[in-house]
């Protein structure tokens, strides 16, 4: 074959050369043939690997809606929660830990929002239905909720506050509680940026430290004055964490005012000013009164402050409440909520209690529903009194209620809260 092909070569070297040159051609053509399906085939693995990747994104991004979907939707009735941990924050004043038993993920809420608790407490019949604000802002692992134990009222002669004191005494670690899913209209807006003031006295400091923490880790930069009252350094609760949050957020402006602070504390290092949270005092240190202003604690302290800062001029629509007992702020009510109460010359509205058999007269005083079921000696279950706990739910049979104030648990139709309503009409209830 060699042979051959030199002597091809030296007879006929033109036509040997043209073979040569041919037979390159053929095999550079033959290479890149080759060459190409190589990178046909290669571009179909990085297409089929692209693809497949793309396939795992889209999977994980719906696990990831499986996930804000579960963690977003809250439950219906009462789900277990086990005490992770237990705090004391001042006397008589503990933070709960709550993690969910089912280990499942937890709805996020509104700043300000509260969560509704079944207490099985020993002795009592059945459960007590009890309100406790969330005192932390939202965390994907737990809730907290800071609870101070009820003192009994100034006169004596009675023991202190169920619920709080069962907390304070006897729920421990590792204890599982029935809590009902967060709720309330007593929120702040994380999307506003309208510069807000957070007014709290007592232990109505707990939902403002979830608005605070809430803004804050947001880091929205909006404005926030925080105006706290105690009565002195041991019922100051979340005291070196409220320091501490105005010292790390240039945003955040703190003022705490004790009304009776104890011999050794010191205006400017313990608290910064003695006496109670006014209006007087806001005028003095916000710039305006342009502000939205967000208040709970002690009734008094609200009613105050609220009707001192219509006073000066701040729009209702700018000042939101939440009463931790019965709800004791008036308010102008919105005009599409006013229902026209219209009373027979003599007697008053008729409210007739069915399951009792018994009729009164209600003649418009200034009484809840379940307040003139108490006194017609007619049981309706209360908790909150302030128609945020569900508990005084009852069904109307005829006739139609108007509401008080707001309320943050849901009515269902055809029922009214007893604790924050009263007859709009003769009315028969189920109770
Ligand atoms: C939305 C909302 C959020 C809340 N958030 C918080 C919170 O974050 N932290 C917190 O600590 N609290 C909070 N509360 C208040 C809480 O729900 C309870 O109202 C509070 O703990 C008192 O309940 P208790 O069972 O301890 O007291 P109760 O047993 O209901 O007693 C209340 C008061 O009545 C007195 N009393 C008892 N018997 C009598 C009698 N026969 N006659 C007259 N007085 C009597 C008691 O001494 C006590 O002072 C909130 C309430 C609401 C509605």
């Amino acid at each position: 074959m060699l042979e051959k092909a030199v002597k091809l070569f030296t007879q006929h070297p033109a036509t040997a050369a043209g073979f040569l040159i041919v037979a390159g051609l053929a095999i550079e053509v033959c290479l890149l043939v080759a060459l190409g399906v190589g990178r046909v085939l290669s571009d179909r693995k990085r297409a089929a690997l692209e693809c497949r990747r793309l396939e795992l994104e889209i999977e994980k991004a719906r696990q990831q809606i499986k996930t804000v979907k579960e963690a977003s939707a809250a439950w219906n009735g009462t789900r277990k929660f086990s005490v992770a941990q237990k705090v004391m924050e001042c006397a008589d004043t503990f933070s709960f830990y709550l993690k969910p038993h089912d280990g499942k993920p937890l709805p996020s809420f509104k700043p300000g929002q509260y969560l509704t608790f079944q207490l099985n407490v020993p002795g009592l019949g059945k459960p007590l239905v009890r309100c406790y604000s969330l005192s932390d802002c939202a965390r994907t692992s737990h809730y907290r909720v800071t609870i101070k134990r009820c003192p009994p009222p100034e006169a004596g002669g009675h023991p202190p506050g169920v619920g709080s004191s069962f907390f304070c005494d006897q729920v421990k670690v590792g204890d599982i509680l029935d809590v009902k899913a967060p709720n309330g209209h007593f929120h702040l807006d994380l999307e506003q940026e309208r510069p807000v003031v957070l007014i709290s006295g007592g232990v109505g400091v707990t939902p403002m430290v979830a608005m605070a923490n809430a803004l804050t880790e947001a880091r929205a930069n909006r404005e926030i004055w925080f105006f706290h009252g105690a009565r002195n350094g041991n019922d100051h609760m979340f005291k070196a964490y409220m320091n501490g949050l105005a010292a790390e957020n240039k945003n955040v402006r703190m003022h705490v005012c004790y009304s009776k602070p104890m011999g050794a504390e010191k205006s400017g290092h313990d608290y910064h000013h003695e006496g109670r949270v006014t209006v007087d005092l806001f005028k003095q240190l916000l710039p305006s009164n342009n502000f939205e202003y967000f208040l709970c604690g002690p009734g008094a302290f609200m009613e105050s402050i609220t009707e001192d800062l219509r006073r000066w001029g701040v729009p209702d629509e700018w000042v939101h409440f939440e009463a931790f007992g019965p709800a004791s702020v008036k308010r102008a009510a919105k005009p599409e909520a006013k229902v026209a109460v219209t009373f027979p010359p003599f007697g008053g509205l008729e409210v007739t209690f069915a399951k009792s058999g018994k009729k009164v007269a209600w003649q418009g005083a200034g009484r809840s529903l379940l307040e003139l079921a108490e006194e017609a000696r007619v049981k309706i279950d209360a908790g909150c009194r302030a128609g945020n706990c569900g508990s005084c739910l009852v069904a109307i049979k005829s006739g139609t209620v108007e509401y008080i104030g707001s309320h943050g648990a849901d009515v269902e139709q055809g029922s009214c809260l007893a604790c924050i309503c009263r007859p709009a009409t003769a009315l028969v209830i189920d109770a």
